[in-house]
């Protein structure tokens, strides 16, 4: 499914030289390469700030207690996602509200957004689910409408882009925190970034963006990492103190925390590694395009479909396999030797962990439908022609 051995072999000699000076500097823990790190991905990501956490599931609980969301409030999130979105709001005491996501493009329905707002509802969690940003224009402009904070999962779709129609809606997330009244009485200016241009990266849209570096991610490092980004000032230093033990000074604790921050090692890591991120969507965007020719004639189900508002980075290539032969196909390309995943087989509300949240017999039509019929085919950064045309003739041969 993936080859990070490969991926990492061209890199080698610069990763072993970082480790040696993070070895060299023995300050592992809030290291010079960290700063470094938040600061460059920010550029590349033409947002105003990025802090650095632990993994990706923390930086979803970071965000939310950042908000100061009280026991009970109801954050919204789609069905068809991988856990950690829906876990950190069900472990700090709030409400996960699951709605169904759209059937062509895997992510969160605006429709079932706006049937799910209640008075309790305080936030929405949009997940760019396999590569591709959400629609965020019309899911901010529902947010400003009902004044609802908005965290982007961006875990699997960093580098990822999405152009607005309206150019001018891109400061969208600064007017909604602007008349967003904070209980702990949190000042919330204004964003410095609203540019001219009608594009903006994932995770940089809602007021905070959240991101993993697990190995299998766009950008991945060598163990767990993470990030939260966003452009508004007083949240930053928000976020990077509940980070750091609520502290903004050693031992002076002002608001409860946890200890959640990016290794010194892993910053080090990264720092080698994200000059090539643009060389790795490229590469992921090519495998895309390969799937998409060498498939389209493919009878057996339907390749993955992306708006153009929202061009895909295929952190997966997820087909969907009709007439219930999803896990037919699955044993007949393993006999072949080829690996495939099911991303995912149940439904959130179908979890038992989640099972107090959601009525008994609740179901969603779409997410039904998608974890009965997806397959992701494997897709990484290092595929050669040879080993895509295998894969490709393999599905081709799939008969009844
Ligand atoms: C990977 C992932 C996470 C969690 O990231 P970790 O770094 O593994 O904690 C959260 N949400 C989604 C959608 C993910 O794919």
């Amino acid at each position: 499914m993936v080859d990070l051995l490969s991926q990492h072999k061209k890199l080698e000699k610069p990763i072993f030289e970082a480790i040696q000076r993070v070895i060299d500097a023995s300050a592992f823990i809030k290291g010079e390469e960290v700063g470094r790190f938040e600061k460059d991905l920010a550029e590349f990501l033409q947002v105003s700030h990025v802090i650095g956490c632990a993994n990706g599931t923390d930086a979803l609980q970071i965000a939310l207690m950042a908000l100061d969301l009280k026991p009970g409030d109801e954050v919204i999130v789609p069905a068809f996602t991988y856990v950690a979105t829906a876990e950190v709001i069900a472990l700090l005491g709030l409400v996960p509200v699951m709605v169904d996501v759209e059937e062509d493009t895997f992510n969160i329905s605006l429709p079932g957004i706006a049937r799910a707002i209640t008075p309790r509802t305080k936030a929405i969690i949009p997940v760019h689910l396999f590569g591709q940003c959400s629609d965020m224009e019309p899911l901010m402009k529902l947010a400003e409408a009902h004044n609802l904070w908005v965290i982007e999962d961006n875990a699997q779709s960093l580098g990822a882009d999405y152009i607005f129609r309206d150019p001018a809606l891109r400061d969208l997330q600064s007017r909604t925190t602007s008349n967003f009244a904070s209980p702990s009485g949190l000042q919330i200016p204004k964003s410095d970034m609203s540019g001219g241009q009608n594009t903006s990266k994932a995770g940089t849209i809602g007021h905070i963006g959240c991101t993993s570096f697990f190995p299998t991610k766009n950008l991945g490092c060598m163990g767990d990492g993470g990030a939260l980004m966003t452009n508004n000032p007083a949240l930053a230093e928000k976020i990077r103190m509940i980070a750091n033990h609520g502290q903004r000074k050693k031992y002076y604790h002002e608001v409860v925390g946890c200890n959640s921050r990016l290794d010194t090692l892993q910053a080090a890591i990264l720092n080698v590694k994200l000059p090539h991120l643009p060389d790795y969507l490229n590469a992921r965007k090519s495998v895309g395009a390969f799937y998409q020719e060498a498939l389209k004639d493919f009878a057996y189900g339907t390749l993955p479909t992306s708006l153009p508002s929202a061009p895909p980075t295929y952190n997966q290539f997820t087909l969907k396999i009709k007439d219930g032969l999803r896990d037919q196909l699955k044993d007949f390309l393993a006999q072949k030797g080829i690996p495939t995943m099911i991303y995912y087989p149940l439904p959130l509300y179908r979890q038992d962990a989640f099972s107090k949240y959601v009525p008994e017999g609740f179901s969603l039509p779409v997410t039904e439908k998608l974890c009965k019929s997806v397959l992701s085919l494997p897709i990484h950064t290092e595929m050669t022609d040879e080993v895509l045309a295998h894969i490709a003739d393999a599905v081709n041969s799939f008969r009844l």
